[in-house]
């Protein structure tokens, strides 16, 4: 059980979150770092009286500075003053900063020997073989967040070894479940940002309504479970109650249900094997029933693309999120519709070379690389 922690990313929403839980359990805080929002890192280190904090941006660090200069605490500032705080003394780092931009803090995790709690899933889908390459020579532990894959291990406990058969990874389906490819076309981004079940940051709420996020879950779940992407099937679970699971060899389906609230999944990889009270009992009569649909995939052409893409193996996986990063981006910014992040997305993957060995270098190559792809056909798509 954690009881001394560093959170990365603290001013998002699961940063936040993070940081109630904190709070409940009493869990002692030794660094926060996140990206350039001065006003909420004062008071999270105001409140925390962590040993450092960081903020990514320049700007924004020296801001801090001079706030908190009635205080003890170190300022760093820069991605490298980020992956200082991972040597903060505590046992766990959660990562919940958003994109590839978490891939390095993940490594470094991994590397100083702390226990990694990780929201950051893009640091999977682009750096899989990596971080795990690194847990096999570092002796790590990485415990998800992601509240799918957090359901998956939840139901893997107690499971003896040679007795998973599948994953059921579940899905809401979005805001935009059962519209056309037609109806798709002129969203606006404020209906994209309206999910029905869950509130998070912008770029994963736009993710969930391509199911652009069950498609880097896939990746993900590949990553966390060492299985083949055949073996892992995605299910739309329109109420967000069943929030994953796993069929067992002899048939048995395991699943973890509760209220659509990450409190659970962050306290668990935190309080992780022990569990405390936390979210609110599920009344299951007061829902009276939960609905089950294949996702529709020719309408939602991102799940297939990230399927394909780790099926592909290499840097695909890669190109898919840069792609995918550079086009939401854009997508926000009321520069491009909806309907083209796939399209990017899959320019990108094709245009990715498959075979290229993968490193560090290689993979903020690949990143790069689609990210320009996106750039210079976005045009094309503009509104
Ligand atoms: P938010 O956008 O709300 O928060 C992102 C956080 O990352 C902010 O603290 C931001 O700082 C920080 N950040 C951004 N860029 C950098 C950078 N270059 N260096 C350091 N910090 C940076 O995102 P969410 O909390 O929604 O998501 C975080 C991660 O968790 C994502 O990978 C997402 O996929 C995953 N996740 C989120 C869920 C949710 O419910 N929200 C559920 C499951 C997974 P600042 O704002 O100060 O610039
Ligand atoms: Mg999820």
């Amino acid at each position: 059980m954690t009881e001394k922690l560093i959170v990365l990313g603290s001013t998002g929403s699961i940063g936040v979150q993070t940081l109630q839980v904190a709070r409940r359990n009493n869990i002692r805080i030794l660094a926060l770092a996140a990206g350039r929002n001065v006003d909420v890192m004062e008071q999270q280190a105001r409140e925390f009286l962590p040993k450092m904090v960081a903020m990514q941006n320049e700007t924004a660090a020296q801001e801090l500075k001079i706030r908190l200069a009635d205080t003890d605490i170190k300022v760093y500032s820069g991605e490298q003053g980020v992956l200082e705080t991972v040597h903060a003394d505590a046992d766990t780092v959660l990562n919940a900063i958003v994109g590839i931009a978490g891939l390095k803090a993940t490594l470094e995790t991994v590397r100083s020997g702390k226990i990694l709690a990780l929201a950051n899933k893009e640091s999977l889908v682009t750096g899989g073989e990596l971080v795990k390459e690194a847990l096999k020579q570092y002796g790590g532990t990485m415990l998800p967040v992601d509240s799918e894959h957090s359901a998956i291990f939840q139901s893997l406990q107690g499971v003896p070894e040679g007795a998973l058969d599948r994953v059921l990874l579940t899905a809401s389906g979005g805001p935009f479940f059962g519209k056309t490819k037609k109806e798709l076309e002129n969203v606006s981004v404020e209906q994209t940002l309206r999910h029905p079940n869950w509130s998070m940051g912008q770029k994963i709420t736009v993710d969930s309504a391509t199911l652009m996020n069950k498609g880097l879950e896939v990746i993900e779940a590949v990553h966390l479970f060492d299985l083949s992407p055949d073996r892992i099937d995605v299910v739309v679970q329109r109420e967000s109650i069943i929030h994953s699971g796993v069929v067992l060899k002899d048939g048995g389906l395991m699943v973890q249900m509760g209220v659509p609230d990450m409190m659970l999944p962050i306290q668990y990889a935190l309080t992780y094997p022990n569990r405390l009270p936390c979210s609110e009992r599920l009344d299951l009569c007061a829902i009276g029933k939960l609905t089950f649909f294949e996702p529709d995939k020719e309408t939602f052409p991102c799940l297939s693309i990230c399927t394909k893409a780790i099926t592909d193996g290499g840097l695909k996986p890669t190109a898919a999120n840069g792609a995918n990063e550079e086009a939401v981006a854009l997508f926000l910014k009321g520069q491009i519709g909806f309907t083209a992040i796939a399209r990017l997305v899959e320019g990108a993957v094709a245009q990715q070379s498959s075979g290229t060995a993968v490193s560090l270098e290689s993979i903020f190559d690949a990143d790069a690389s689609a990210r320009r792809y996106v750039r210079q056909h976005f045009s094309q798509e503009a509104v």
